[in-house]
């Protein structure tokens, strides 16, 4: 039999920041050079965003797909590690929780080890739920190491990085051009569309280079140049759920504790995230305009700093939201192009990714399938709301006083999201659904965190005597602290194995 060569699919990916690199570096390693012609284009001019530098443990998918060797990946991008976050002054002024990337335990008689914490917190004071979470144990005292390095109970988690942004999407794309992926500088002036079809045919760049292809991906960022610019796709705004709209970004003198986590300070229209890095800290002030003018939220950042300033402040705005469609034609949206959901808990590298992976599962043969796209556009829509109202769930039941917090306390919410509070509130359940980026001890640390107590644990619970499970809890507990106790500082692990090679 003689086969007939089919010529490489082309793929054309527009723009270079992580989403465009990610795409591009995930692509190349899995599709084969007979099977696709990869090319980015990118504008140095434009230049990438550059905020997004803390992470969620799904990276460790990635890196390892990529066969990143994760001390040089950290060396290289300045990176830290990072076990959850730590919630400062969420929920009242004073409150602080922390949202590590673990559980609480094992189930105990096929129930989750948090309804025992309610059942017996019911019945008696306990210490915080954090306290059974290795995440915590380790974080809390500034240590770090990763699971491998522990046994049992305590290496039930996983971590995260925080990195430099600029950094990475280099990072990335070294490993993509060394896959074999084409990059072209230069600024998109105009999308060319099949008069037929409908479908991109070809990006004409500055210069009159052109660049023809089959499957775009638009990673453009805000501008969702190939799909919003003209697909003419609409947006579903979120703002009446998410009301923060912009952020002050800036770098500061690396100081005060050397922390393996984030921390996330809620304010008063909005909250600070505080990132560290090997050389600098980064910091961001993500508000609300309609409640704090840019000036106000400027000078609360700056005080806010515990480092002199590196920079001076960057604005950024934005519509929390999403496309109303991802994939339309022969164009799939990656990114910001795709969407913004305020980076509360770093989920938008995460949204790349597995946009990313669900491209190559609905990946069309000879030409795009609508079916295939309708799929895609379903998932992703689901993901992105799933998210959405795992957001919402850190700001609806706040009892802080400002106007910005008395309002989004009194908002209708999702009926989605009012489905798991109120399973919530009557026995400590929260039903999850396909396509959840947030499993239930996620939920756990959130509202319990945030001193939202159900009305009745799982009548379950009272199956194990008091005094037996009490013990049991406190032996749980005294594990975990007792090994993170002997895991290496922070600090001194990153010394060790993954010093930055980058000067400061
Ligand atoms: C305030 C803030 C904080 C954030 N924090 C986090 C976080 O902690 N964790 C996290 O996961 N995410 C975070 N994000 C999101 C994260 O920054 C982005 O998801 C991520 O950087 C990917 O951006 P991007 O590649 O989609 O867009 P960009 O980085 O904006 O890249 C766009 C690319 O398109 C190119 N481009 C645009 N127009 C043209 C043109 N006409 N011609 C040629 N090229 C063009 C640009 O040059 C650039 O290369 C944050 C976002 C914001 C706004």
């Amino acid at each position: 039999m003689t086969g007939q060569e089919t010529a490489p699919t082309r793929f054309v990916i527009a723009g270079g920041g992580s989403a465009g690199w990610i795409a591009a570096a995930v692509l190349s390693r899995a599709l084969p050079a007979s099977a696709a012609q990869i090319t980015l284009v990118e504008s140095e001019e434009i230049g990438i965003i550059g905020v997004g530098e803390a992470t969620v443990p799904l990276i460790g998918d990635l890196n390892r797909f990529l066969g990143i060797h994760e001390p040089d990946f950290v060396a290289a991008t300045n990176g830290t590690f990072k076990l959850g976050i730590e919630f400062v002054d969420w929920g009242e002024v004073g409150n602080r929780h922390f949202h590590g990337f673990g559980d609480f335990g094992p189930d105990i008689a096929g129930l989750p080890a948090h309804q025992y914490w309610l059942h017996l917190a019911q019945r008696g004071a306990m210490d915080a739920i954090d306290n059974w979470s290795m995440p915590y144990a380790l974080a809390s005292r500034d240590r770090f190491a990763p699971h491998e390095a522990l046994s049992g109970e305590a290496a039930q988690f996983r971590h995260a990085f925080h990195f430099d942004a600029s950094l990475y999407a280099a990072y990335l794309r070294r490993i993509a051009q060394g896959q074999g992926v084409m990059r072209i500088e230069g600024r998109i002036e105009h999308v060319e569309r099949d008069g037929e079809t409908g479908l991109i045919s070809a990006l004409s760049l500055n210069g009159e280079r052109r660049v023809e292809g089959d499957i775009f991906i638009d990673c453009t960022g805000f501008a969702s140049l190939l799909l919003a610019g003209t697909r003419e796709i609409g947006y579903e705004d979120w703002s009446a759920w998410l009301p923060c709209d912009r952020a002050a970004a800036v770098p500061s003198a690396r100081a005060g504790r050397f922390t393996p986590f984030t921390r996330s300070s809620a304010k008063s229209a909005g909250w600070q995230w505080r990132i560290p890095l090997q050389s600098r800290t980064g910091n961001g002030h993500v508000y609300a305009s309609r409640f704090i003018s840019d000036d106000e939220a400027v000078a609360q950042l700056l005080e806010g700093l515990d480092g002199e300033p590196l920079a001076e402040p960057r604005l950024l705005r934005f519509t929390p939201g999403r496309r109303e469609r991802f994939w339309d034609g022969n164009v799939v949206a990656i990114g910001l192009a795709a969407g913004f959901l305020e980076p509360l808990e770093s989920t938008a590298i995460q949204l790349i990714q597995t946009g990313v992976n669900r491209l190559l599962e609905f990946l069309p043969g000879a030409r795009p399938d609508p079916a295939l796209a309708a799929e895609y556009n379903r998932q992703t829509a689901l993901e992105y709301e799933r998210i959405r109202d795992f957001i919402i769930a850190h700001y609806c039941r706040s009892r802080r006083a400002e106007p910005l917090w008395r309002e989004v306390a009194t908002m209708d919410l999702p009926e989605t999201l009012m489905a798991k509070l109120s399973a919530w509130d009557a026995s400590g359940r929260v039903p999850l659904s396909d396509l959840e980026s947030h499993q239930e001890p996620s939920w756990v640390s959130i509202l319990l965190g945030q001193g939202i107590i159900p009305r009745a644990s799982n009548p379950r619970a009272a199956i194990v005597p008091e005094e037996r499970l009490r013990a049991t809890l406190d032996q749980r507990r005294d594990v975990l602290a007792q090994a993170a106790a002997k895991m290496p500082d922070h600090a001194y692990f990153i010394e060790k194995t993954c010093a930055a090679k980058v000067p400061a």
